[in-house]
């Protein structure tokens, strides 16, 4: 894939990039190592003072970044502002937290006969991270704040299409007053990722992206005995039940589906519906798929933009036909529409059955399919029915079903009467083929650390 800015809204290439040579690539990992070395032992105080910079340069830098990201990927020009205020509130809530959630963790000294007894949690080195379009700034900061807050470097292996993002990112902790070597952009293909999986300097990885990806990374890694954390795909369950507030459940499931353009991990994509309430919830829910703004993501005024690649829209648009070829009823859009750029309309299909593919994989874009189910048993095993283990959603008054949800979805977040979202304070991640590894809250931070057993005489 070249490596190139090209705007989902329109098709046309705005500015392409030549990959780093092997030589820039050897200068850039010698500088993270040799800066790596300084750096481990910035106190938390300098940290946080270079965070909190950084977090500011971006704030005040809010409306270019926004329009970049919705120019490379075709996120709503309001969804990367929030984007970046989201970034800006995770780089501060570890400038703030990272001493804490790092510090010495004592133990029973006098159980294994020691004067003192503790674990001291140290960072590892640099460490490499590969990242995808979707959140083109939130992928990166959720990975670069605790890990640079930890005292770890990093280095960005950034997607494609999004070079510019990627550029800025890779200068934004540089200007803030973080040293050069602590945080680089190194503008590359995937098929230079083995290299540097397998180099010494480089001693962890972390991957968000496609399954396919995140084994490859993940083997190579493994490989070569480094720790890796993975964040891949999903396709969430949205179980509905009859105690629930359809209103609110209905109003949430459309942004749960839509949300950046339907290509977010997160977003819920399979709806599962108990038979008491299932008309009234498809009826509300079509409706309102239906009424939705597709168009330029730089208006206001749209509420769905176009999808990022044309290999996007070519993969979705197979994966609806395959459904429909199959028996699989079209209860709104199912096209795309007659314009330039990757747009495809808020779909909702009725009548999936295990056979077509949209059962099993993931649909990367506006594209929900809906379930009816008799009880709760049905509706977990019809939600469990999935290689996928990200997120899920389940909407219920009746506080027995509340505790089955919780304890039965397989999966790594249960949101009950709300729709998955990351927070800096919760940890994020998935089971199953949706990875493995945690980001964010304390959990997060102390993935690429090395959690030292201290024993004192
Ligand atoms: P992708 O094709 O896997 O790309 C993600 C990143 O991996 C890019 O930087 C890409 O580089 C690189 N890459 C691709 N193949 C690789 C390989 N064999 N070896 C090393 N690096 C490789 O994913 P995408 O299509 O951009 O993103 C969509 C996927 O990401 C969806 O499945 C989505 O669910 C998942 N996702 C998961 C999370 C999460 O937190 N769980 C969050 C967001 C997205 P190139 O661009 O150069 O190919």
């Amino acid at each position: 894939m070249a490596i190139a800015t090209i705007n989902p809204a329109t098709g046309e290439t705005l500015k392409t990039f030549e990959p780093l040579s092997d030589q820039e690539v050897e200068e850039r990992l010698a500088r993270a190592a040799s800066e790596f070395r300084t750096y481990r032992n910035a106190d938390f105080k300098q940290r946080a003072s270079w965070m909190r910079a950084a977090a500011d340069l971006l704030e005040s830098e809010r409306e270019e970044v926004a329009r970049l990201m919705t120019t490379e990927m075709g996120k709503t020009l309001a969804a990367a502002r929030a984007e970046a205020t989201k970034c800006v509130t995770g780089m501060r809530y570890y400038a703030d937290h990272a001493e804490e959630f790092l510090a010495d963790e004592p133990a029973d000294a006098r159980a294994v006969g020691a004067r003192h007894a503790y674990a001291r949690y140290q960072p590892l080195g640099p460490v490499l991270a590969v990242m995808p379009w979707n959140f083109p700034l939130w992928q990166v900061i959720r990975f670069a704040a605790p890990a640079l807050m930890a005292g770890n470097v990093g280095l960005l292996k950034h997607s494609s299409n999004v070079p510019q993002t990627a550029l800025y990112l890779g200068e934004l902790f540089t200007r803030a007053g973080f040293p050069p070597g602590c945080f680089q952009t190194l503008l590359i293909g995937s098929a230079q990722v083995e290299r540097l999986l397998r180099d010494e300097r480089v001693v962890a990885a972390t991957l968000t992206g496609s399954e396919p990806a995140g084994r490859s990374v993940a083997s190579i890694a493994g490989g070569e005995v480094k720790k890796t954390v993975l964040e891949l795909g999903g396709s969430d369950p949205y179980v509905v039940m009859p105690s629930a507030d359809i209103e609110g459940a209905v109003s949430t499931a459309v942004t749960a589906r839509v949300q950046n353009n339907g290509q977010s991990c997160i977003a819920a994509k399979r709806f599962i519906v108990h038979a008491d309430v299932y008309d009234e919830f498809a009826g509300r829910f079509v409706e309102r798929m239906e009424s939705l703004r597709v168009g330029d993501p730089m208006e206001d005024s749209t509420d769905v933009g176009p999808l990022a690649t044309e290999q996007g829209l070519d993969d979705l648009e197979k994966l609806v036909a395959d459904a429909v070829g199959r028996g699989a009823r079209v209860l709104c859009g199912g096209v795309s529409p007659d314009r330039p750029g990757w747009f495809y309309e808020p779909t909702v299909l009725a009548g999936v059955t295990p056979e077509m593919r949209l059962f099993r994989e993931e649909a990367f874009g506006p594209v929900a399919s809906l379930y009816r189910v008799q009880d709760i048993d049905e509706a977990i095993a019809l939600a469990n029915s999935t290689s996928f283990g990200l997120g899920s959603n389940a909407w219920t008054k009746d506080e027995i079903e509340q505790e089955r949800f919780v304890a039965d979805l397989e999966a790594g977040m249960v949101f009950v009467n709300g729709m998955v979202v990351s927070y800096p304070q919760l940890p994020f991640g998935g089971v199953k083929n949706s990875g493995y590894g945690r980001e964010l809250s304390a959990h997060g931070i102390r993935e690429f650390c090395n959690l030292k057993t201290v024993w004192i005489g």
